[in-house]
């Protein structure tokens, strides 16, 4: 159904303000198109629409389109980010970039974006402590470093670019969707374009509209959410002369009145400097361009010369919904949980909840599974959700420490940090994002301590000696499970592993070290015995295509088939 009397207005400013001193960002804009139901089409069942072009629906819509999935991507803008905030995630860590290596957009996060490998912590005028990312044992074990610094919307950009390559899925510009009920076997929603509204169907929907989500109420999902009364202000600011390649943090910054600073490099030689505000400061004041530059003065001195890219206040809440899906709804990034944004863990999360969900679509949509697996998005998600919110509130009450014992706490791990290593542990500025484990999923075999957790994008070869990575392997098994078998392979196992492998979709490849022979139709060598070790070290590994172990064993035996029906929530 559709009509040409459209209730579209562009969408508004999400924090009120529209800031963008100096040169600002130019960001890039998409034409709406005329979709086929205001052209007249027959009604139809998509298999999925993803409400919201943000880094988690544009994610999810970049891996549908990677497993064959035809989906409907809607948007209620003509551009990436959200009004009014273009300027938010800066920080990616390896597990995105593994995504990211898996979608094909890596390469040009990497020639875009900014390394940075040593990161150092201050209180007042000391150094508190500093870390180098590369010494840690497994800087070089995935083909993605550590981290990237990149401005969120390049990213955005480059999925838009990606989804439009693929060719499968569909993007709508300047599609609101302003309602949306369920009936039973599909979700109906009605669209607002400036050309008029219509409805659309679906088998189902992902809300990505981010923390204004209209979906909760339409779902009657409950929410649990706490505002504290926290305040920063975005600068993004272009030096003429660059402060060195470094993650600084000031827990007190003598230059900020003793309150916290962050300063990070982007993209194109911008820097953001987040500078945290008194609670009852007025955000259009302190993003005002004479005192933020008066602020950058204190910072840098006064004659540290610099153009002022963006600037913006910003304040957050904590939130998580009850369950990560209602029926046929699935809640994804910030719809799903907002957590503040000390560990990157908002974008990073919502980029693992999509790779999460896609493969389990495609795997449905393509009857290689029932659509019980699902249900494990919630799980497994979930729980990510939980340990998110939860860690990223422990380091909102170190920055912003509550008179009395909180800030006790903090003055004394500061004072002891500045002497004892072992205090450094407790100085809160942020725990980074991590690929989170899942340790109650219904679709992990947990027979080792690393089921249930990502594998890194290890290197190996193939046989004909070209270097390649997990993620290589993962493309090749297209959406269906990936069965590695480490070493010799007997004869009689081979046959049955090969028939179990058929019936099953799994993709089957023997790992073998340098001189061995192989029995395998396809195989591989993993001369360093990385691959062998980021899977456990047994016999056999089943990694799922978002790079979880799902199980791993010693035998070819009934374990391994029942670990595979278990993968994909088989009967
Ligand atoms: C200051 C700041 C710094 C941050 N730093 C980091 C960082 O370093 N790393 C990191 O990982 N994360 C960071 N984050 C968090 C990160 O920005 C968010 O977690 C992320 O943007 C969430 O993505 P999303 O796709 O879930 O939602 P959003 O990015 O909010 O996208 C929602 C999309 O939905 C669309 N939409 C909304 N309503 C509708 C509707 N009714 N119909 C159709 N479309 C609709 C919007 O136009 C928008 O495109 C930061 C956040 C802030 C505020």
């Amino acid at each position: 159904m559709s009509n040409n009397n459209s209730n579209y207005t562009n969408p508004a400013y999400s924090n009120g303000y529209e800031f963008s001193g100096g040169a600002g960002y130019e960001l890039p804009t998409y034409p709406f198109v005329t979709p086929p139901e205001l052209l007249g089409a027959p009604p139809t069942i998509y298999p999925v629409v993803i409400v919201g072009g943000g880094m988690s629906g544009l994610t999810l819509a970049a891996g549908l389109a990677q497993l064959g999935v035809p989906a409907v991507i809607l948007d209620e803008d003509n551009t990436v980010g959200v009004k009014g905030a273009s300027s938010r995630g800066i920080c990616y860590t390896q597990k995105s970039l593994e995504v990211f290596d898996k979608l094909g957009i890596f390469e040009r996060i990497k020639a875009k974006g900014v390394e940075w490998h040593i990161g150092r912590t201050f209180a007042g005028n000391d150094e508190v402590y500093n870390f180098n990312l590369r010494d840690r044992a497994d800087f070089k074990l995935s083909s993605q470093p550590p981290f990237i610094n990149i401005q969120q919307f390049y990213i955005e950009g480059y999925l838009v670019e990606r989804i439009a390559q693929l060719g499968v899925v569909d993007m709508r510009w300047q599609s609101r969707v302003s309602a949306c009920t369920s009936n039973g076997d599909s979700v109906n929603l009605q669209i607002d374009t400036p050309e008029g509204n219509y409805q659309l169907n679906a088998a189902y929907v992902v809300d990505c509209t981010g923390t204004g989500t209209p979906f909760h109420k339409w779902c009657n999902m409950p929410v649990s959410s706490i505002k504290r009364d926290d305040r920063w202000c975005i600068a993004d600011v272009r030096f003429k002369v660059q402060p060195p390649t470094e993650r600084h943090t000031w827990i007190e910054a003598p230059f900020n009145d003793n309150r916290a600073v962050w300063q990070h490099l982007m993209a194109d030689e911008v820097w953001r400097i987040d500078y945290q505000m008194r609670p009852d400061d007025d955000p259009a004041y302190v993003s005002r361009e004479d005192v933020l530059r008066e602020r950058l003065a204190k910072q840098f001195g006064a004659q540290a010369e610099c153009d002022i890219v963006w600037v913006g206040p910003y304040s957050y809440r904590s939130q998580l919904v009850e369950r990560m899906n209602a029926e046929r709804v699935f809640f994804m990034g910030d719809t799903a949980k907002v957590v503040s944004p000390f560990g990157a863990r908002g974008g990073n999360t919502g980029i693992s909840d999509a790779d999460n969900l896609a493969w389990k679509i495609a795997a449905v949509h393509h009857n290689r599974a029932p659509a019980a697996l699902l249900n494990s998005y919630h799980q497994e998600r979930h729980e990510a959700a939980s340990v998110n919110v939860q860690v990223t509130a422990r380091t909102t009450r170190y920055l912003r420490p509550n008179d009395g014992a909180e800030r006790l706490f903090r003055d004394a791990t500061i004072a002891l940090a500045k002497q004892h290593s072992f205090a450094r542990a407790l100085v809160n500025t942020g725990r980074m994002a991590e690929a989170n484990p899942y340790t109650r999923s219904g679709c992990c075999t947990y027979n080792h301590p690393l089921v249930g957790r990502s594998v890194q994008n290890v290197a190996f070869t193939w046989c004909n000696g070209q270097a390649a990575h997990l993620n290589d392997l993962l493309r090749w098994a297209n959406g269906n499970l990936l069965l590695l078998w480490f070493g010799d392979l007997p004869t009689t196992s081979a046959g049955k592993l090969r028939n179990t492998a058929r019936i099953s979709g799994v993709h089957m490849v023997q790992v073998v070290g340098k001189v061995q022979q192989t029995s395998a139709v396809e195989a591989v060598h993993d001369a360093t015995g990385a691959l062998a070790a980021a899977c456990g070290a047994q016999q056999w590994a089943l990694i799922r295509p978002d790079s979880y172990l799902a199980a791993t064993g010693q035998t070819a035996n009934a374990q391994l088939i029942k670990a595979i029906a278990t993968a994909l929530a088989l009967p």
